[in-house]
């Protein structure tokens, strides 16, 4: 069996879209699952939206969310000349034609057509007018579409798609000043790169009996296609803006890490079974055509953060650290301290239940990173009032004795709460404060243990002498 060659060819356009992201990712999927080859074509024959930056973001977006490609990108507008080529070798062979009807001609036909209730499909008087007549004047390139019977598309997705032959009109393959159209483009790209495998957007599907056209005229392969419904928002509306995030950026930012990304984007539109947390040994291996859902799918921003924290959950504190120190800059600038990055690695364990980002995760180890005098939120500042201090002052000073474990410090609190004949909270909340800077953060305990007994006195002992 010959080798699988899949692709993306995202169109440049600033920011990667999330849909972008998942036709890459079922790409990848398939290619990987069966030692294919996953490749990378830039199409930006749009030069106004395709600047460095648009492209770059593709690239990043690709790199950020692990989706590594095969060979190296092609640029679709680098390959001008070879779609030329092609056109004109099907001049010569007879499936298309030099076309010399001008804009008005055109309207006429359409006004005409429109008239007599006809399709007001250009048909080009051109078509069948040998070259000996041809003019000296500006021709566009047409191909021959047949005019009657019908084309139909086998999508494994869409199941058999057919297409009244005269609804297809003898499209332009070269436009009057020579250069070359986007669906011939498209079509010579996947040839030339062995694509056997066109798995993207329903958005296209229109364009595949067109693009068939060209296959057919070259004799040139099919590649069997997959066309993917499109990602809807919550309320079954196409995903938009209104709904949330819709870059592959902006969830970068928000810290998901890119395994549960994938694990996400993965069942955004495809299944299998009912499982819903996995890696991406099992996608890859799991990942089929047949598991493509038909009906669109819809963007569910809690059942994201959910396999978010399932991946988080069962991420070795390693690989979390390291998921940690690449999310933020900030973050990695404070942990180039390897001693300070070391005493994260206990913190991990206890802040990776539960945290469904890694910006939550780091919100969680914040107290860790700061030195004091730290900034203090309004409900940490409250809750150093005068019985808070006043607990705080009794308790520094049996710190410096006290054995560093979880039950002596818990026995230690106890004498302190008796003595103040208070509930456990309301020493944790002065505590919290003193330590953090904040009303909400990890266990009182977890923070001690993990802070020390010198930089817990130290916290401690600066908010005494500041009061
Ligand atoms: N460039 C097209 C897009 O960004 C994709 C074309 C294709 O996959 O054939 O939507």
């Amino acid at each position: 069996m010959s080798t699988i060659v899949t692709r993306i060819a995202p169109s440049p356009t600033g920011y990667m879209h999330i849909g972008t992201a998942r036709t890459a990712l079922f790409n990848w999927l398939y290619a990987r699952g069966r030692g294919g080859k996953f490749l990378l074509r830039i199409e930006d024959t749009d030069k106004e939206r395709s600047t460095k930056e648009a492209t770059e973001a593709i690239f990043a977006g690709l790199d950020w969310l692990g989706l590594d490609y095969d060979d190296a990108p092609v640029f679709q507008a680098e390959r001008a000349e070879r779609h030329v080529e092609v056109a004109h070798h099907l001049l010569e062979i007879g499936k298309a034609y030099r076309c010399f009807a001008t804009p008005e001609e055109i309207s006429a036909f359409r006004e005409e057509a429109r008239a007599a209730g006809r399709s007001t499909n250009f048909q080009s008087p051109w078509r069948d007018i040998p070259e000996s007549d041809h003019p000296n004047a500006p021709y566009v390139v047409r191909i021959k579409a047949p005019r009657q019977g019908e084309t139909t598309i086998e999508d494994q997705v869409q199941g058999h798609v057919k297409i009244k032959n005269e609804t297809l009109d003898d499209m332009i393959l070269l436009r009057s000043d020579g250069s070359p159209v986007y669906m011939l483009a498209v079509v010579v790209d996947d040839h030339d790169m062995g694509v056997t495998h066109v798995i993207r957007g329903d958005d296209h599907l229109n364009n595949a009996a067109r693009q068939m056209l060209i296959y057919d005229a070259m004799d040139w392969p099919l590649p069997i296609y997959a066309h993917i419904p499109l990602i809807y928002g919550p309320d079954g509306k196409k995903l938009s803006k209104r709904h949330g995030a819709t870059s592959v950026e902006e969830y970068k930012a928000m810290g998901y890490p890119a395994v549960a990304m994938r694990n996400y984007l993965a069942r955004l539109g495809w299944s299998h079974g009912d499982d819903e947390f996995f890696d991406d040994n099992q996608a890859q291996e799991w990942f089929d055509l047949s598991g493509i859902n038909k009906a669109p799918s819809r963007f569910d921003f809690k059942k994201l953060q959910n396999v978010s924290g399932q991946h988080m959950k069962a991420m070795d504190d390693a690989a979390l650290l390291h998921e940690l120190v690449g999310f933020t800059e900030i973050f990695a600038t404070q942990v180039q301290n390897e001693e300070k990055r070391d005493s994260l690695i206990p913190a991990i364990s206890s802040v990776k239940n539960g945290a469904k980002s890694l910006q939550e995760a780091l919100d969680k180890m914040r107290f860790i990173l700061v030195s004091h005098p730290f900034d203090m939120d309004a409900k940490a500042q409250a809750s150093l009032n005068e019985q808070g201090l006043a607990m705080i002052r009794s308790l520094t000073p049996q710190l410096h004795n006290a054995k560093w474990t979880r039950e002596d410090l818990e026995t230690l609190f106890a004498t302190i709460t008796e003595e103040f004949s208070i509930g456990f909270g309301k020493l944790a909340a002065p505590l919290r404060a003193a330590l953090s800077g904040r009303s909400v953060s990890p266990s009182v305990y977890d923070m001690m243990l993990i802070l020390g007994r010198e930089e817990t006195i130290s916290r401690l002992q600066a908010v005494i002498d500041t009061k």
